[in-house]
């Protein structure tokens, strides 16, 4: 309950956005050391050097997604994979990839146990995106990006939303809120966050 206070009082309101969180036990994706810590509103280590995002900013971005049932979600870094495990509570589908096989293994094992069947997660450099499954209704971006990367662009259905940081890796980066509209893109600046950088290829470890 106080975690969802905390959510409330950054400014994550939407009651879908809440529940979502509210289902999605974030002890399960932080191991070891920083077990004890999976409550705070902060971010924290995982594998691979790698971080599971603070939960008042994964709870800003899941909002502003705007997330439908019917919908068709792709994250591009899964991670600990604490996202797109909200993501699933509120869409048809989500495909998440990452560029570290590790990160995706093991997000995979815990989405099983839980007995989550909507996610699909893939290795792979998600800035091409996922061209066979396009195009998508929704795209989170949970690395930050020099600019909106324009194959996650081409494959964002028309009134689809994507959420992106963008921004130099080492600087305060803004979150992006990019809507494609029937002649174009529609493009909201929602406020300064700080990502890992969006890296090409894929990862060694
Ligand atoms: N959404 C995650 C946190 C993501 S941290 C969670 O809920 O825990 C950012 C992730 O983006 C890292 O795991 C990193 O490996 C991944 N990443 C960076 N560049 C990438 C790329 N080009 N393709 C896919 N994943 C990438």
């Amino acid at each position: 309950m106080q975690f969802l206070f905390k959510l409330r009082s950054k400014g994550v309101t939407d009651k879908r956005t809440l529940t979502a969180m509210e289902k999605t036990d974030r002890a399960l994706f932080v191991r070891g050391h920083f077990a004890d810590r999976a409550y705070e509103d902060m971010p924290l280590p995982i594998s691979c050097g790698q971080t599971i995002s603070q939960p008042s900013v994964v709870g800003l971005m899941t909002q502003a997604l705007n997330v439908q049932p019917r919908d068709k979600v792709l994250e591009v870094g899964t991670g600990s994979g604490y996202q797109a495990m909200i993501l699933s509570h509120l869409a048809r589908r989500v495909y998440t990839v990452d560029r570290y096989k590790r990160l995706v293994t093991e997000a995979r094992a815990i989405f099983d146990a839980a007995d989550i069947t909507n996610i699909t997660a893939f290795t792979a450099d998600g800035s091409h995106g996922l061209p066979d499954q396009a195009p998508f209704d929704r795209i989170l971006v949970t690395a930050a990006a020099e600019d909106p990367p324009g194959p996650l662009l081409a494959q964002l259905r028309i009134g689809g939303i994507m959420v992106v940081p963008v921004g130099q890796s080492d600087a305060v980066q803004s979150l992006i809120r990019v809507t494609r509209t029937d002649t174009g893109f529609d493009y909201d600046e929602l406020r300064p966050v700080r990502f890992v950088p969006l890296l090409e290829g894929i990862g060694q470890d």
